[in-house]
């Protein structure tokens, strides 16, 4: 089973990617923005957070930990949470923190289900 440091370093990158590729989909050629470090270090310690939240709820102490936070129903759950959260009255900072955060938990959940025990149903 991948360890808290695998989990926390694929999070950290996948949050360093989503930032590159986000600044890249809303990149506009007369209005360039300047590398934003605050931006960056928030789009990477969400997705950490994420990464790692399931294990908080649920911790790693054996194989089978795994319950409702690492199963196939609480992701979609989550998921389902998130595109309804997209819908309120959030500033777009704040939706894309949550989508952020939610790509960690999927990172968690990928990397976990690669194991033999992999994912529960729910
Ligand atoms: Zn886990």
């Amino acid at each position: 089973m991948p360890d808290q440091a695998t989990h926390i370093k694929v999070a950290a990158l996948t949050g360093a990617a989503l930032h590159f590729i986000n600044r890249a989909a809303t990149h506009d050629p007369l209005n360039p923005k300047p590398f934003n470090w605050g931006d960056f270090l928030l789009d990477v310690g969400a997705c950490t957070l994420g990464g790692i939240a399931a294990d908080v709820g649920e911790p790693a102490d054996t194989p089978n930990h795994r319950g409702f936070y690492h199963s196939v129903a609480g992701a979609a759950l989550a998921h389902y949470a998130w595109t309804k959260l997209r819908g309120e009255n959030l500033s777009p900072e704040a939706k894309h923190l949550l989508g952020v955060l939610l790509a960690g938990h999927v990172t968690h959940l990928v990397l976990d289900s690669g194991t033999p025990n992999g994912l529960p149903l729910i």
